[in-house]
């Protein structure tokens, strides 16, 4: 496999670009809006200059990486010669379902078609197409660069030849793969959100404080980081409609959002991206502040 399609040219699709394109693949990066485009190469400009100060790359690695993706905002100009297309356009499933309809149509008939979707059912993605057995999870973590884990998902009809292609390809991107199966959240989402959720409701009845729960957390598991400041840097709006995917895909009052991160989302305070939600967030600071609104 040489030649890839990326979708999407957001937080996700410019680190999944910048992996391939880094890994020796030719890319095509796609997006609509041809400003996010720009944003997308300068983001990869940037982020290699990072991996170039640690050493960790070339100059001349750093120009073959650029050299190796070229961008586009029309889909069927993007995909006509793919081999895989990943896409990772906005988290609507409307959004996805007519995307993948596009991709099937242009794309060649042999291309595998992946989504790095956190919570869409790759089932009801494949099932517009007439491929389903070439359509499959690829779900990157943030920051693409840097993460290792590629949850694989395999939809009901995704052939297993298939599953083997993309196991071995995240393994040529210096990720280690893990395959599952589709069920609501996968297993990233599936077991992180309760988590989340229990640190939310923790708080919302008074058993500690923001920086107590996220203590005990971070010292206690040895995770890198709280499951509250996790929460910001995910997106509160994004960690609610995940919650919500898993509450109507299982039928099952335990994953219910707490109320308080429904009132947070409705109050945009949505985490890093809006500047405030259990902590809140300064240009340029890394400190961690508690929200006011906490202490
Ligand atoms: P984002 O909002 O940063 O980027 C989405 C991009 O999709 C935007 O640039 C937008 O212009 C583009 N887009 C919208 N409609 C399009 C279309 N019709 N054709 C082409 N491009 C289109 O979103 P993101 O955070 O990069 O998330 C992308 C996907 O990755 C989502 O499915 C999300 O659930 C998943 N994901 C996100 C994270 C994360 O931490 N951000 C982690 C894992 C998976």
């Amino acid at each position: 496999m040489k030649n890839i399609s990326v979708i999407g040219a957001g937080t996700m699709g410019n680190g999944i670009a910048h992996v391939f394109a880094q890994n020796g693949f030719t890319v095509n990066l796609v997006d609509v809006n041809p400003s996010q485009l720009q944003r997308a190469m300068d983001t990869i400009n940037k982020n290699l200059d990072r991996q170039l100060l640690k050493g960790t790359i070339t100059e001349e690695q750093k120009k073959a990486t650029l050299a190796n993706i070229t961008v586009t905002s029309i889909i069927a100009e993007g995909v006509k010669n793919a081999e895989l297309v990943v896409e990772a356009a906005s988290e609507n499933v409307d959004l996805k379902l007519s995307i993948f309809e596009q991709m099937d149509m242009y794309a060649p008939a042999g291309c595998i078609l992946a989504t790095n979707t956190s919570s869409i059912s790759i089932t009801k993605i494949a099932a517009v197409t007439k491929r389903p057995g070439l359509v499959i999870g690829m779900h990157f973590m943030n920051p693409v660069p840097v993460m290792k884990l590629v949850e694989i998902i395999n939809g009901y009809a995704t052939k297993k030849e298939v599953t083997a292609t993309i196991v071995e390809l995240s393994k040529q991107l210096g990720k280690i793969p893990c395959a599952v199966n589709d069920y609501p959240g996968f297993i990233a989402n599936r077991i992180l959100m309760p988590m989340i959720n229990e640190a939310i409701y923790s708080l919302y009845e008074g058993v500690a404080g923001v920086e107590e729960i996220d203590t005990v957390m971070k010292l206690g598991m040895a995770h890198p980081m709280g499951p509250l400041q996790l929460a910001d840097f995910i997106g509160l709006d994004v960690c609610l409609s995940i919650l919500k995917v898993l509450q109507d895909g299982f039928g099952n009052p335990k994953y219910a959002a707490c109320p308080l991160l429904v009132n947070m989302v409705l109050a945009g305070k949505l985490g890093v991206k809006s500047g405030e939600g259990f902590y809140t967030y300064t240009a340029g600071s890394k400190e961690l502040v508690v929200s006011e609104r906490f202490k």
